[in-house]
């Protein structure tokens, strides 16, 4: 997506171990006319799929997957809680996720009651890096016995492997955004977009 990709290459920060700050429009500032453009290209990257709900995980994906349910119809969006709420008295599935930017081991849960038998969710997600956290989200819909019709990314760090693991683990990936490599802070993309 050759707008996203001008997004990061001017306002993007490759950080050291590979961590890339986009904080002006993804994840402190939200630009929302892009996140339109965002959620109308994961509509026509999954056309083919019915998707009955969305399912992200706290915070940065929830704005992203809302605005991209506009785009299928205005289905549910539910988003994986990272703590356990006082409010959360119901019973939840869960799955870890390492986070590799953290440097910590979370448990992401979801109410049993929003994950439905044979709904076909589609999972979406600001980055896609190791695939801890999509693993973990395709895990919570497997346990709920719904069917994961893929995972949108709006940025993709190839170099860190997660769509290789999500992919041998039978899920389909699109990612809006793919980074092959940060080197000395500057992100180079893995397809054909001129710089
Ligand atoms: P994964 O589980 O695929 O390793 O990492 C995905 C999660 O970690 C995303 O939900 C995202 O919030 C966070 N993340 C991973 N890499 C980056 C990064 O380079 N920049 C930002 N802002 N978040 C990241």
């Amino acid at each position: 997506m050759k707008i996203l990709q001008e997004r990061i290459l001017s306002e993007g920060k490759g950080l050291g171990s590979g961590v890339v700050k986009v904080d002006g429009f993804l994840n402190h500032m939200i630009d929302v006319a892009l996140m339109e453009k965002i959620g109308e290209e994961f509509a026509r990257r999954f056309a083919d799929a019915k998707v009955d709900k969305i399912l992200t995980v706290e915070a940065s994906g929830i704005a992203v997957a809302c605005i991209a349910s506009k785009y299928f119809g205005y289905v549910p969006v539910v988003f994986a809680k990272k703590t356990t709420p006082n409010t959360m008295l119901e019973d939840f599935y869960s799955a870890e996720a390492k986070s590799f930017t953290k440097g910590s081991i979370s448990l992401v849960r979801v109410a049993k009651k929003y994950i439905n038998k044979d709904e076909k969710i589609l999972i979406i997600d600001d980055f896609l890096a190791h695939g801890q956290a999509g693993l973990a989200l395709a895990e919570i819909v497997r346990k709920g016995e719904g069917q994961v019709v893929g995972l949108g990314a709006v940025i993709e760090k190839k170099f860190q492997g997660g769509a290789d693991r999500l992919r041998a683990a039978g899920v389909r990936v699109e990612s809006l955004a793919v980074i092959e490599k940060v080197e000395a802070g500057k992100i180079h993309f893995s397809d054909d977009y001129k710089e």
